[in-house]
């Protein structure tokens, strides 16, 4: 299987070595479906969810559509390694039939009997643990969802009536939006401290680690309202975001589900591509034909383009005409979501049901089993916060990734356990990426998330960090992807 230059592995015995095998590698790079056309019908710029799903929608209805990706796969912030004959989501993972977009594809593309549930009851060490401080207590899986029920609940409760009629539809728009103006002026940590005297020492733990693997930051910089609309989306249940969002995945990756919208949209004979081509301008002409230039030299033309460059990347390219101020703020202020995800295998099936979360963490703040390998080793899944957070570390410190894991584990286990291996990839020091998913700090969905949505010019932008919805998610990219090409297909068959 081809290696792509992302993600990195490390084994006792080998050490740790950069790059994965993947079926996302997109090899030869290059294919154009009609050499001698100067000027594309559209141009999709990034090839994650959103730009697969707009490149597909494009390519299925006529349309001759090049795709430009800077590296040398597809899926963006979703894709997975495939090491020894298990799986390793790098990025987006859980999704779920109660998230509608992606399932389309999901039952489009056969893949509708293709589920792995995280978190199987059964093996010796079935339970959570939980430190608080120097506190280490072992609980119930259901003890753990009631403590983390009742403080999200609480936590979400800022209307007294859960949400249920101001907030009533999740993907629907300009919804009480005096309400919503006024709560995404306050940030997780203020609205914390509104709830704090009815919680205990423990629940407010849980509900802080809670919080930080939603957003991937210091509370003060995570703004409410995103909580609350994941809250809505949770249908207004204690326990339903956590039940929907970190339930299921697929069996066979992301990456195979990539791989077959890309085959099917190959299938058209529509869809030119050119992988390894980071863009680096996009310049719209007063002929009305766009010109995308990647860092190479290579200029591509086309009567629209469709970026899917990620929020925090967006400033990084030149626009001319210049982006109005107010989407450029937006990219200025960018996601807040700086989290790192890793992937721990323990010897043996033991802690294939275990889950252990931690406040304030030594580096990862949440870890818990998510099936066993093909070699029966317990597969954990980590996060912890950003890097330069005090209780952060850096991913290119086995150690300190080692150290932050035992630390989540019951004391007495700490010295039993083999780690037979780590899978990771720095997301925040990734120049395509520059963060994780998409969590906006307080103010910005008010003032600049109609602004994101907006075209400039014959220019079109689609991602899962500015969608409606599951905005922060694959969903919300599938979403974003689709609305957007269905978009500048309309109004190239009006003009
Ligand atoms: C660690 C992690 C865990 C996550 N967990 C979940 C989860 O469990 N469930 C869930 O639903 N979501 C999850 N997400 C979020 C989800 O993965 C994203 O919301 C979604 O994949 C975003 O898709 P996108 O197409 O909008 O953006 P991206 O996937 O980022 O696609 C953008 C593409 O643009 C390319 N690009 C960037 N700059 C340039 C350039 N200059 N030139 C050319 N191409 C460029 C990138 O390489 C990339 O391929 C997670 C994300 C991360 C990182």
């Amino acid at each position: 299987m081809a290696q792509t230059k992302d993600g990195f592995t490390w084994t006792p015995s080998a050490g740790r070595s950069t790059g994965l095998p993947s079926i996302s590698v997109v090899s030869p790079p290059v294919h154009l479906a009609a050499p001698k056309l100067l000027v594309y019908d559209v141009i999709v710029i990034g090839s994650g969810y959103a730009g697969l799903t707009a490149a597909r929608d494009l390519a299925v209805q006529g349309k001759q559509t090049l795709l430009v990706e800077a590296r040398d796969r597809f899926g963006g912030r979703s894709w997975n390694a495939s090491i020894n004959g298990s799986n390793y989501e790098m990025g987006g993972t859980w999704i779920h039939w109660h998230m509608p977009h992606i399932y389309r594809e999901v039952s489009l593309y056969g893949l509708h009997n293709d589920w792995v549930v995280t978190q199987n009851p059964g093996s010796k060490e079935d339970y959570c643990t939980l430190t608080s401080g120097d506190d280490v207590r072992n609980m119930s899986h259901d003890m753990e969802d009631e403590i983390t029920g009742k403080a999200w609940e609480l936590f979400c409760n800022i209307d007294g009536d859960h949400l249920r009629q101001t907030w009533k539809y999740p993907f629907a728009t300009g919804q009480s939006p005096e309400l919503m103006a006024k709560w995404d002026q306050i940030s997780c940590l203020d609205r914390l401290n509104e709830i704090r005297h009815l919680l205990t020492k423990e629940e407010t733990a849980v509900l802080e680690c809670f919080l930080q693997q939603m957003g991937g930051n210091s509370l003060d910089r995570m703004g409410l309202l995103d909580a609350l609309r994941w809250w809505t989306l949770g249908s207004h249940e204690p326990n339903g975001l956590n039940n929907i969002a970190l339930h299921t995945r697929l069996g066979s990756g992301n990456s195979r589900l990539h791989r077959r919208m890309f085959e099917h949209t190959l299938s058209t004979g529509n869809l030119s591509y050119t992988f390894n081509t980071p863009v680096c301008s996009i310049e719209e002409s007063t002929d009305g034909i766009v010109s995308v230039k990647a860092r190479g030299g290579q200029t591509f033309r086309a009567k629209a383009v469709i970026s899917t460059i990620p929020l925090n990347v967006l400033s990084s390219i030149t626009f001319s005409p210049p982006l109005p101020a107010v989407k450029l703020n937006a990219a200025l202020e960018g996601s807040v979501n700086k989290c790192n995800k890793v992937h721990v295998d323990l010897k043996g099936p033991d802690f294939l049901s275990w889950s252990g979360m931690c406040n304030a963490g030594k580096g990862l703040i949440s870890l818990f089993g998510d099936g066993l390998t093909r070699a029966n080793d317990s597969h954990l899944v980590g996060f912890g916060p950003d890097p330069e957070r005090p209780n952060g570390i850096k991913l290119d410190n086995i150690d300190a990734i080692k150290e932050a894991a035992l630390h989540l584990l019951p004391k007495e286990k700490r010295d039993s356990v083999d780690i037979e291996r780590i899978v990771s990839h720095d997301w925040n020091n990734d120049e395509f990426s520059k963060g994780t998913w998409c969590y906006l700090p307080p103010k910005v969905t008010t003032k600049h998330l109609e602004a994101l949505q907006q075209p400039h010019g014959r220019v079109f932008f689609a991602s899962g960090d500015w969608s409606d919805g599951w905005r922060g998610w694959i969903d919300g990219a599938v979403q974003s992807g689709m609305q957007v090409a269905h978009q500048v297909i309309q109004l190239q068959r009006a003009s």
